[in-house]
């Protein structure tokens, strides 16, 4: 594990070094926490940027407020939305608003043609609309970035290497060798907070163990793999929103 974590930061490292223009991208799961952290350690300063949607659980917006205060981040925050959502607004975050005309227009058209919500019927264009078109608004000034991809998640990351390229943008996976043990394990010898859904009980023994937007997010068995509760009952399930996959730049 220190290993794993020594070449984590090492990555990190040279990342910083190598270009100026970085940031580090957080959705406040339990792998971007570590990344963060990891980030920080050798840039305090670094860009920690996020991409939240009017599908997110309250719960993350609360807990993305409070980590931003408690780990002094400077967060900043890209929401489709034509207002700042009540639990976002104050001084402490910066929310940078993405105009929602196109998102309104494709998810009322959508329920209209098959009478279920975009995330249902359409999730490809869902996660276009209100993740992938934000990332590329976020990363638009970025030479590279920094994100919390791991090899073991799910089905669709098992071949990602820790420096990408991809249309002239850098990606950097620092933490791709971690495991699931490994992450929780770093955040508790750190003292970082989780996301509170992950000790959420199902009486089951279901759990939550990779979050997204919650209508897409379901708690899984230990035996699953972590991506597995993702679009559950859709083709998209146990897949990629797109950001990962799509060009940015
Ligand atoms: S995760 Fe679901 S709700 Fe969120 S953007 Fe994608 S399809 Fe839409």
């Amino acid at each position: 594990m220190n290993e794993k974590v020594e070449h984590a930061k090492k990555i990190v490292e040279k990342a910083i070094k190598e270009h100026k223009r970085i940031g580090v991208a957080c959705s406040f799961g339990k792998d971007s926490m570590v990344v963060v952290h990891l980030a920080r350690q050798v840039d305090p300063s670094i860009e920690i940027f996020s991409i939240m949607t009017r599908y997110k659980p309250n719960e993350t917006f609360e807990y993305l407020r409070e980590m931003n205060r408690e780990m002094n981040l400077g967060l900043k925050v890209y929401l489709v939305a034509d207002s700042i959502p009540e639990v976002l607004q104050g001084n402490d975050l910066n929310v940078e608003l993405l105009p929602p005309e196109e998102f309104n227009r494709v998810s009322t058209e959508s329920k209209a043609r098959t009478g279920k919500e975009i995330y249902e019927a359409s999730p490809d264009e869902c996660c276009r609309l209100l993740k992938v078109d934000p990332t590329k608004a976020a990363v638009k000034d970025l030479d590279a970035w920094i994100c919390g991809l791991r090899n073991t998640e799910g089905r669709t990351r098992k071949n990602y290497r820790e420096i990408e390229e991809k249309g002239g943008l850098i990606k950097v996976n620092p933490i791709l060798e971690f495991t699931e043990q490994d992450v929780l394990q770093y955040l508790k010898d750190n003292n970082i907070k989780l996301h509170p859904w992950y000790s959420k009980e199902f009486p089951d023994g279901r759990r939550y163990r990779s979050l997204g937007c919650g209508p897409c997010t379901n708690p899984i068995f230990d035996s699953q793999l972590e991506r597995d509760g993702r679009w559950q009952n859709t083709s998209k399930c146990g897949g990629e929103c797109g950001i990962h996959t799509q060009q940015l730049k």
